[in-house]
């Protein structure tokens, strides 16, 4: 036979360490798609190799049958992995992997072909079928060679089927990159059947791969860098060809839900860290389970965790997994960071079957803080329908004068008289009833309606001060709640400025309600806003001391006057630390001159121990929950001395 050319397979060699080096480096060896790549190069590299060996060796006539025989079974063995492995990265990129598992003996007989190949090529030491040498000890093929190319010839058909069939869900451009990867490895394989002193097969597929790699497997599409994890729109578009092809399979989100409170403590080095080791935890934990999932990263905290076909009970188990290894606390540089880990599994498609429900439930649900949660626990519940139809409720609402202010006394036990009052906003709804309002502002801080509830609160409260029921009531002022967003609107100052005067009310009748997030947006607007409004006399309190990050920060750089001890401050046993840090901040809140009202007081004994140390102002369900307007008024009238 005649001399073989070997540059071929030299410039093949270069291409494939070329590909290799590149996706290690762009760090796309994560993901199955990613790792079917990585195998492709891998095995097109070493069949090039066991190539050059074979084809000098077969130059030369190497009289060692013995090792040809085996560098030719390498070769075969290492190339005959291509189309297998071409057919499961299409099968794959369609996630169309699922259909061997509805129909067991497509899945049985698509493996057929490649178990015959690997027959052929590891009894040929016994049988010579495959190949043999002739007397010049010259490579030949031998007279079953025919199943090499029917067992290509069947993984070609077959991807070409799925690539035809299931073209939507892979992308015009891929699409015919595909296609024209498969033309030109088949027209090498034909070349190389008729002429064979050029050996253009690994050439061709090393270009192919080189084509793959640029035009499919493109990291910008689907990676999210940071986390080295696939991207928000990766995990949609996997997620809709998953929901076209009705595949079953389980996702588990996994919620940071404190990672945005570290804000500015952490550096973006140190934030990135933090996701490469939450992605890292969750790769090996998978792993010591036998999982390979798809993890995505959907940003805000959030990671998708997408496994497939491995039952319920494995699914559970490595949610329950990840919850707890999330308990533990991850070091970057130095500093130990202890995340909140909300876990929750869906069942695709029994919870959930379309993306919009997808993103719906990834977005507003928030499942259980102590323990795995289960997407079909959540959906069901009023709390869930009502999140979901949120922005309908709250325009309802306002288009149907749905709202109402109710009224919580706050008392003075040193004065022993209700010397205040909260005004708290109420939404009944005719499909849900009561809506929560810890339910709907956030909502309508988002929406913007916000600011559309905060004037009607206002007025409400002003009308209700400058009304005769007011008079009598011996009540100082009326405390109202402000959300940041209402005070971020440059408008604000003069429009409740304004509507203290349009119902002739002194400034001093009214009092807002702050939260500590202020501290962290205390800019421009907002400083203006609050000053302006600050020296026209109206006064501030810093609502929920206790639940926040930076409640020191914001005691210092707020002009308040009381601070509210939030109700899950206020719970604790007077054995525990957290005696010390109420009493210490209790004195530190005085020192600064400002008053304290305890929010959520529900039993005598809390008064006694809140009155001991040294708070004046209660507020909380053992004097009364918050009242309509005129039960408020009935109240306060009944109580007073
Ligand atoms: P907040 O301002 O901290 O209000 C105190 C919450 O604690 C109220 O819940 C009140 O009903 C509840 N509460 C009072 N005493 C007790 C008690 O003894 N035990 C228990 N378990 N709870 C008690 P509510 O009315 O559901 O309001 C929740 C939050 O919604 C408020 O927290 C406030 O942040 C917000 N909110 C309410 N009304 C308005 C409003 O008009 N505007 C704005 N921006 N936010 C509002
Ligand atoms: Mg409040
Ligand atoms: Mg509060």
């Amino acid at each position: 036979m005649a001399q073989r050319l070997i540059y071929y397979d030299y410039c093949s060699l270069v291409l494939l360490a070329m590909i290799l080096f590149s996706t290690v480096l762009r760090k796309m060896t994560k993901g199955k798609l990613n790792r079917l790549f990585l195998l492709l190069v891998c095995s097109a590299f070493v069949a090039t190799a066991a190539d050059i060996v074979s084809l000098s060796h077969n130059n030369a006539g190497y009289d060692n049958l013995n090792v040809r025989q085996f560098e030719n079974m390498v070769y075969l063995f290492s190339h005959s992995l291509t189309t297998p492995l071409f057919a499961s990265y299409v099968t794959t990129l369609t996630d169309t992997s699922h259909i061997f598992k509805k129909n067991r003996i497509v899945g049985i007989l698509i493996n057929v072909p490649y178990i015959i190949m690997l027959i052929a090529i590891f009894t040929n030491p016994l049988t010579g079928k495959l190949f043999g040498f002739d007397s010049n000890n010259h490579y030949q093929r031998g007279p079953v060679f025919w199943v090499m190319y029917l067992s290509v010839a069947v993984y070609v058909v077959y991807s070409l089927y799925i690539m035809f069939r299931f073209r939507r869900a892979i992308g015009n451009a891929r699409w015919v990159s595909l296609i024209v990867l498969l033309a030109g490895m088949l027209s090498a394989v034909i070349m190389q059947y008729f002429f064979p002193k050029y050996p253009v097969e690994m050439f061709a597929n090393a270009v192919g791969l080189l084509f793959i790699s640029v035009m499919v497997q493109r990291p910008e599409d689907i990676m999210d860098v940071e986390s080295e994890s696939k991207s928000r729109s990766a995990f949609a578009s996997d997620l809709q060809r998953s929901f076209d092809n009705k595949k079953n399979f389980d996702i588990i989100i996994l919620k940071l839900s404190n990672l945005h409170s570290f804000g500015e403590l952490l550096s973006y080095d140190e934030r990135i860290g933090l996701l490469k080791e939450t992605r890292s935890r969750i790769s090996k934990l998978s792993l010591s389970k036998g999982v390979l999932p798809e993890v995505y990263y959907l940003r805000g905290g959030v990671f998708a965790i997408s496994v497939d076909g491995i039952g319920r009970n494995r699914t559970d188990e490595l949610a329950q997994l990840i919850f707890e290894n999330m308990k533990q606390p991850i070091t970057i540089t130095n500093i130990q960071i202890n995340l909140i880990a909300y876990v929750c599994v869906i069942n695709v498609p029994d919870d959930i079957s379309d993306s919009k429900a997808m993103s719906e439930f990834i977005n507003n649900a928030v499942p259980a803080e102590n323990g795995v949660s289960y997407a079909k626990d959540i959906l069901g519940t009023g709390r869930y329908d009502m999140l979901i139809d949120m922005d309908g409720i709250i325009n309802r609402a306002l288009s149907e004068n749905r709202l109402e202010v109710y009224y919580q006394p706050i008392y003075s036990t040193v004065e022993e008289r209700f010397n205040s009052a909260e005004a708290l906003i109420r939404l009944h709804d005719d499909k849900y009833g009561f809506v929560p309002p810890d339910l709907f502002i956030p909502a309508a801080e988002k929406n913007g309606t916000i600011h559309k509830i905060g004037r009607f609160v206002l007025e409400s409260v002003c009308r209700f001060i400058s009304s005769e029921d007011f008079e009598g009531l011996g009540l100082d002022y009326i405390e109202i709640n402000l959300s940041v967003v209402q005070c971020m609107s440059s408008g604000l100052a003069d429009e409740i400025i304004d509507m203290l005067k349009k119902y002739n009310i002194s400034h001093d009748k009214i009092n807002l309600e702050i939260t500590e997030t202020f501290a962290s947006h205390y800019r421009s607007v907002m400083k203006e806003n609050i000053k302006k409004m600050y020296d026209a006399g109206i006064s501030f309190s810093l609502d929920d001391f206790g639940t926040g990050y930076s409640n020191m920060q914001s005691i210092a750089i707020l002009p308040l006057v009381i601070t509210k001890l939030d109700k899950s401050f206020t719970e604790f046993d007077s054995s525990d630390k957290m005696a010390l840090v109420v009493q210490h901040s209790i004195d530190l809140i005085k020192s600064l001159e400002m008053k304290i009202v305890v929010e959520g007081v529900e039993t005598q004994e809390m008064l006694k121990r809140f009155s001991d140390l040294g708070c004046e102002y209660i507020q909380g369900y053992y004097f009364s929950k918050p009242l309509p307007r005129d039960e408020f008024v009935k109240f306060i009238r009944a109580n007073i001395a």
